[in-house]
């Protein structure tokens, strides 16, 4: 059976002090054999911390995002290989604060996604509309041409992602999609990956948006949500512990 796969999205919160805490107390409350897959996307400055700090568990280290470029001079950023030496296992891609903020493309997304894979790290590919697309019917349209454009760039390693369905309206606001709604947005992803490939029912599709401790269950429970991409509820450890419990 397929695992699901619990990831927290630190986003630009945290430091050396709290992340200790907070990971310590993560650890503290995992059940001897977690029933789910976890791990944590944290700021690129933490990941030799974080690294430590997981070792040995069953808490996989995530980045926020990777280059679309192997090496060179390309101030600020950092890439794929400089990930896996910190041991590496999924790099968010496309995340809707990096395609709103820093205008990334469905091409530029792709190509993080490739770069990742090269590397031997798993995109998570993220997905969504916004609240105007959603209200002009658009919102298979826009998470369809989403994919589309990683389908196209990864080829015949598309299997090796995961995708993040995360409508940008439920991110931060406290509005979560009905399991109803997210479910329905999964089916047609699903669907999406099984024209490109024979392994689509074995991938994971994570719903993101507003994911807490008291709305995990529902949204878990629909067929074609194979996990969570949590911001907010990521900080904080008792939150992070329920959702992995849920997700059993
Ligand atoms: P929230 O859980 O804070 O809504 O954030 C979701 C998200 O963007 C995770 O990547």
């Amino acid at each position: 059976m397929k695992r699901k796969l619990i990831a927290g999205n630190w986003k630009m919160n945290g430091g050396l002090a709290a992340n200790e805490t907070l990971l310590r107390a993560i650890v503290a409350g995992l059940p001897a054999q977690a029933a789910c897959d976890i791990a944590v996307a944290v700021p690129s400055p933490y990941l030799a911390q974080v690294q430590a700090l997981t070792a040995g568990t069953s808490v996989a280290v995530g980045a926020q995002d990777v280059s679309t470029h192997e090496a060179g001079a390309y101030t600020g950023e950092v890439s794929a290989a400089m990930l896996r030496d910190f041991g590496v296992r999924y790099a968010l891609v496309g995340h809707s604060e990096r395609r709103q903020y820093h205008a990334e493309s469905d091409a530029v997304v792709a190509a993080k996604a490739q770069r990742a894979l090269a590397a031997g790290i798993t995109p998570v590919v993220c997905v969504g509309e916004t609240l105007a697309e959603r209200e002009a019917g658009q919102t298979e349209q826009v998470v369809r041409r989403q994919l589309a454009a990683v389908i196209h760039v990864n080829g015949h390693c598309i299997s090796e992602i995961v995708v993040a369905y995360e409508p940008v309206w439920a991110i931060g606001t406290g509005r979560t999609a009905t399991p109803e709604q997210a479910q329905a947005v999964h089916a047609v992803l699903r669907a999406q990956l099984a024209a490109a490939t024979e392994h689509a029912a074995r991938m994971r599709i994570l719903y993101g948006g507003s994911m807490n401790a008291t709305n995990a269950a529902d949204l878990l429970a629909q067929p074609d949500i194979d996990g969570g991409l949590i911001g907010g509820a990521s900080l904080k450890a008792p939150d992070f512990l329920h959702i992995i419990a849920a997700a059993a």
